[in-house]
């Protein structure tokens, strides 16, 4: 009998020969799948790509078969998209490929099937399909998982290699900007940051030409994103789009207009300009689906937002929303006037921080949004009123309280997050587990005066004057 380690050798012997063979990849994958099998057990495999073209999750060897497949191999999928592509999946717990000391570096616990163990395939640290196997063995040694790391990524590399060609480099693009642009909504609803996200994707994917998104409404385009636009000849060409019409091109080719739509009808439009370069055909067809793509995000945004019209909730922070903090801002100030008691407000904005999402991810924006709002749930008194004013900004209300007493909490909001470690291990973001970031805080005092409109500016101004003065502070209106 041959000791294991004598057999794993053999495999990847056997798994290289294969791989350099250059046979097609059905052929290919079919004897790897043998390999597999004859060498290590794994009595069920499947070997599965992103197909750019269709949206879809195939299986190497079945042809497009899988999309009546599990549903877990698209969430496992997702999994990985946030994934350094350094990891595998064993039992649905995550571990590390790199093998420290020959022990498993343990990453996450999850339950999903008996002896699975999932491979991401990564080509420049995208993650472009999965290796699914099914192990039969019982008793599973460090040294098998060794061989299986180092066989998948053979294998990975050999999927790569079949499906990047010449035109290769453009789709790792668009389909990373497809994806990017679908997965904006899972946790953002509000247009208003998911528009100029989406002009950010499809920006950075057209390098050759600027992006222009607009609205329509009242039979009008009004351009929402960037801010300017100075090409007269864009409004010519927007005013030629109809429903039927999948695009308009110029004359000359080099600007396009894309209607956005959806079941009423055109809600907008996404425009590409240059004074030099002409779009080829294959540039007019990624820019049909990533609008197409927009399109359904921001319909999903528009359904969210009229469900979440009646909420009194942030969906992210689980702080009172804007809408609710309205109405509790005019219950207090009317308390307070009635009562002649006094009733002070706060106002915070995170610093720096379109700079953890550009750096980070917008996920790792979202944790450390979670965080702040912890610790100012934490921070305050029970009847204080904490809302999430909107983006990275929020809003407290202190009835009862002195401005001394309300410069005390803003001091030690600001104190207590210039110290805390935010967590972002949820945005799985590669050697970051935390973040530290600091907040610019306003405090005002309400008097009889004011109407609730007028707190809220006076707020704003403190806070103004704190981001002006260098961040990381608190100033009091009225205190010098
Ligand atoms: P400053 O110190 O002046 O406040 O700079 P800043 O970068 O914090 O401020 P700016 O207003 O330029 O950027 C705020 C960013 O917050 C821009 C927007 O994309 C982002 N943002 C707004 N809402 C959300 C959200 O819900 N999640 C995430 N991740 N980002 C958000
Ligand atoms: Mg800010
Ligand atoms: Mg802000």
């Amino acid at each position: 009998m041959i000791n294991n380690t004598e057999k794993y050798l053999e495999f990847l012997n056997e798994l290289s020969e294969i791989l350099f063979k250059k046979l097609s990849p059905f052929n290919t994958i079919l004897s790897v799948k043998k390999l597999y099998k004859s060498y290590l057990d794994i009595e069920k495999s499947e070997f599965i790509i992103w197909d750019n073209d269709n949206f879809t999750l195939d299986e190497i060897t079945e042809k497009r078969n899988i999309n009546n497949k599990p549903s877990v191999t698209a969430q496992l999928y997702g999994n990985f998209i946030l994934s350094s592509g350094n990891n595998f999946l064993f039992n649905d717990e995550e571990y590390s490929c790199n093998l420290k000391d020959n022990e498993l570096v343990y990453i996450k616990e999850n339950i999903l099937e008996e002896n699975n163990i999932i491979y991401p395939v990564v080509a420049n640290g995208e993650v472009l399909g999965l290796i699914n196997l099914k192990s039969s063995k019982q008793e599973f040694s460090k040294e098998y998982f060794s061989v299986l790391n180092t066989a998948s990524k053979l294998v990975s590399g050999a999927i790569i290699n079949y499906t990047l060609n010449e035109q290769m480099e453009i789709s790792l693009n668009f389909y990373k900007a497809m994806k990017d642009i679908a997965k904006i909504i899972e946790s953002q609803y509000e247009l208003s940051y998911i528009i100029p996200l989406i002009g950010e994707m499809i920006d950075r994917f057209m390098a050759s030409h600027l992006i222009y998104i607009f609205v329509y409404k009242e039979n009008e385009y009004h351009l929402v994103w960037p801010n300017a636009c100075k090409d007269e000849k864009i409004n010519s060409i927007l005013n030629k789009l109809d429903e039927q019409t999948e695009y308009v091109l110029s004359d000359d080719s080099k600007i396009a207009a894309f209607p956005i739509i959806n079941d009423e009808g055109i809600v907008g439009a996404i425009a590409a300009y240059s004074n030099i370069d002409k779009l080829t055909k294959k540039e007019i067809d990624y820019l049909i689906q990533l609008t197409r793509q927009s399109g359904l995000t921001i319909q999903r945004a528009n359904m969210y937002a009229e469900v979440l019209k009646y909420a009194t909730m942030d969906a992210l922070t689980g702080l009172n929303n804007r809408r609710q903090f309205e109405t509790r801002l005019k219950q207090e100030v009317s308390n307070s006037k009635r009562n002649n008691i006094p009733m002070c407000c706060i106002m915070l904005d995170v610093d720096y921080f379109k700079k953890v999402n550009d750096t980070y991810g917008h996920s790792a924006g979202d944790c450390v949004l979670k965080s702040v709002s912890n610790v100012i749930q934490k921070e305050i008194r029970e009847y204080d009123i904490a809302c999430r004013w909107g983006g990275e900004e929020f809003f407290i209300i202190l009835p009862q309280t002195t401005i001394k007493e309300a410069a005390l909490v803003g001091q030690r909001l600001r104190k207590v997050i210039e110290d805390s470690k935010m967590d972002i291990r949820e945005a799985k973001v590669a050697g970051v587990p935390h973040l530290q970031i600091t907040i610019s805080v306003g405090v005002c005092e309400y008097n009889k005066e004011m109407d609730s409109d007028e707190v809220v500016q006076k707020a704003d101004q403190a806070l103004y004057e704190a981001k002006r003065t260098g961040r990381n502070r608190v100033i009091v209106s009225g205190w010098n």
